[in-house]
């Protein structure tokens, strides 16, 4: 089986011979550098979580799609845990696992989020129209949406338009697990 990095490697440049874009061109659209996207088609690179974003919405992706394969569901499917290997951000504050397939007649990613103590990251704007449900399973999280912090418990939800900028912080002392449920809208429905 592949790794991780060979996945990324991979899945960026397929989307870039996909669009015909250049290394230039690719950082442009991503706000990434050049360098940086070198770096990840060769498989040199552990991009963080906020990077993968700025690439997955400058190629218009699901962020899902850097990890495992979209793939349309039959009538029922049960997704395994373990099925998808975690994406591990290198400095160790976050693990990113889809709990499910990218679905593209669906539109939305569902995501287990794990932030040490301690963690910090921030986000750049998503694309127009992508919404986040962030739901703590275990322990407190800060969230910031447009400058404003919201601090939410396990078991309650923050809904919000995720194309500002928005942070998520863990200033307790124990791990916090969400879930993140991430709403895509189709191309369609941006067009008016
Ligand atoms: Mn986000």
């Amino acid at each position: 089986m592949e790794t991780l990095a060979q996945h990324l490697a991979e899945t960026l440049k397929a989307l870039r011979a996909q669009r015909k874009w250049s290394l230039t061109q690719a950082a442009e659209q991503s706000g990434v550098s050049k360098a940086m996207l070198g770096q990840i088609e060769r498989g040199e690179s552990s991009p963080t979580v906020a990077t993968l974003w700025k690439i997955a919405t400058g190629f218009a992706v699901p962020f899902s799609l850097f990890i495992t394969p979209p793939s349309r569901s039959p009538a029922v499917t049960h997704f395994r845990e373990g099925e998808r290997p975690p994406f591990r951000q290198q400095n160790a504050q976050m693990r990113v696992t889809p709990l499910a397939d990218f679905d593209p007649l669906l539109g939305f990613d569902l995501l287990a989020i794990e932030f040490s103590a301690g963690a910090f990251s921030e986000s750049s704007p998503h694309a127009p129209g992508v919404t986040e449900h962030v739901v703590v399973i275990s322990g407190a999280l800060e969230v910031q949406v447009a400058q404003r912090w919201y601090s939410l418990r396990s078991g309650e939800v923050l809904r919000f338009n995720a194309d500002v900028p928005h942070a998520y912080r863990n200033n307790s002392s124990e791990p916090v697990l969400i879930h993140d449920l991430i709403h895509y809208p189709r191309a369609d429905e941006t067009a008016c």
